[in-house]
């Protein structure tokens, strides 16, 4: 890489005059712009040639870590394996051309695919009825909660406003639960990490009669599956509640076993997360809310249209290419992959919660407190070493968490390799801890300072200019 081109602002390889562009001699009249919609100066746009432009965009290109580029072991976001495949057909031009105020008689095969698509989650999840509208998970529960809390209303179980969320929860559950407007209770976690029926109980004898709904991620965010469920499904259906189902991350799931058998009533799915699709820093996404039937009058209006279509399209594609044989084994593998490393890994790494996981697990730190080396240190110099950093202090039950998920599509030696340098990490930390302290070394930014980046952020060109005198 360029460095000195790197680096650079494309406004700091301005050079006035210069041009990356010619444009043919205009064959038409003049056409003046009506004054008052003219500027009142130049736009001040940078001038650069041809080249300077695209190496200068490839440059910044290659600086962005992606699933295509290397191992990404985010816990709870699964960064999996996008299929090209799913790229091309998103983009024919049948789908990408569509326009949402076409006719709908000119829309037959889209509307096609949304029924192919919500057939399939129903046979997958045991579930009646979808609705693609939401955008992504947290809009999904929003969506899912708006339903439960229409079907109280409509019988008119006015009281029934809150909702029991477990301690483990993903932060989007109780934020969807308030902006629904209705009131979280929280449910602790046993010492297994699963949600304490005990406490459960203790909740529903003080609330019963006011319980909405209780929320469940399965597996929870540790990982581990919920193993009472249905025992707290009954005890949720006897006070009159709903189950919802946290389904954003369904990989270990897919082809073993169903919310709808479980006793479920509403949930989403995060498809640009167990049907892939490239996501992250906000987007795109797609948070698909099934229900059981009875309920589907109870769909609100939360977005026009089907959602965000190119992310059905490609979920469609992924399940389709896989298959009904296939895609049983999507849960099986991402669940070997995920107990390989947490078994190759735990005596070095504090395990805080022993035995069989799923597609994710929790270490609480290093093994080896002595040393000072916190999470955030093995995170920055996972980078060192070309690596994506997993999901670090989340969930808040542990004080040093270290989220790992590796997802099914990797291979072994892939996993192997991410083994070696966790390996190498750790002993780093034993003999060389300042070396892990001030990490990253090898990126082209060191360690930020996060608390200045929040407390002072620097948003734009000209007080990045003053700032530096
Ligand atoms: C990712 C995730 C969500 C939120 O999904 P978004 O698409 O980011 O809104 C909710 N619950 C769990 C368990 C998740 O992992």
């Amino acid at each position: 890489m360029n460095n000195q081109l790197y680096g650079n602002l494309i406004f700091e390889l301005s050079k006035t005059g210069r041009k990356g562009y010619s444009l043919p001699k205009n064959r038409f009249g003049a056409y003046e712009v009506p004054a008052a919609l003219r500027r009142h100066k130049d736009a001040e746009l940078p001038e650069c040639d041809e080249m300077t432009v695209v190496r200068h965009y490839t440059n910044l290109s290659a600086n962005n870590f992606g699933v295509d580029n290397g191992f990404y072991p985010l816990g709870s976001c699964t960064m999996k394996y996008n299929p090209k495949i799913n790229e091309e057909i998103a983009a024919l031009p049948q789908f990408q051309d569509l326009h949402p105020l076409q006719p709908a008689d000119t829309t037959k095969g889209a509307r096609a695919l949304v029924s192919l698509l919500e057939q399939q989650l129903c046979t997958l999840t045991g579930l009646a009825h979808f609705t693609f509208k939401p955008y992504a998970g947290a809009h999904g529960e929003l969506t899912g909660l708006m339903i439960i809390d229409n079907y109280h209303r409509s019988r008119g179980d006015m009281q029934r406003k809150k909702v029991i969320v477990p301690d483990s929860a993903h932060g989007t559950n109780p934020a969807s639960a308030t902006v629904c407007g209705l009131e979280i209770l929280e449910v602790k976690s046993t010492a297994e990490g699963l949600v304490s029926v005990e406490d459960l109980e203790r909740i529903i004898s003080q609330e019963g009669s006011n319980i909405a709904a209780m929320m469940m991620t399965n597996p929870n965010t540790l990982g581990l599956f919920e193993t009472a469920i249905p025992e707290i499904t009954r005890l949720i259906h006897d006070c009159g509640g709903l189950m919802y189902y946290d389904g954003a991350n369904l990989n270990p799931m897919l082809g073993v076993c169903r919310p709808g058998d479980m006793g479920f009533d509403v949930m989403h799915i995060n498809l640009h997360k167990t049907f892939s699709t490239p996501h992250g820093g906000g987007g795109p996404g797609s948070g698909p809310v099934g229900v059981r039937e009875g309920l589907q009058q109870f769909f609100p209006f939360v977005s026009p249209y089907e959602g965000n279509f190119g992310v059905l399209i490609k979920a469609c594609a992924y399940i389709m290419s896989l298959g009904r044989d296939y895609i049983k084994e999507v849960g099986p593998l991402a669940t070997l992959n995920a107990n390989y490393i947490k078994e190759s890994l735990k005596d070095v790494y504090e395990l805080p919660i022993e035995g069989l996981c799923k597609h994710e697990f929790v270490f609480d730190g290093l093994k080896d407190k002595s040393t000072g080396v916190t999470t955030m240190d093995v995170a920055k110099r996972l980078l060192d070493y070309g690596y994506h950093a997993p999901t670090i202090y989340f969930p808040l039950l542990f004080h040093e968490s270290l989220m790992i998920e590796p997802t099914e599509n990797e291979s072994k030696d892939t996993i192997d390799g991410f083994i070696q340098v966790m390996r190498q990490i750790a002993e780093e930390a034993r003999t060389n801890p300042e070396l892990l302290k001030s990490a990253p070394h090898n990126t082209p930014i060191g360690r930020v300072d996060d608390v200045l980046a929040a407390k002072h952020p620097i948003v734009t060109y000209r007080q990045m200019l003053a700032d530096n005198g």
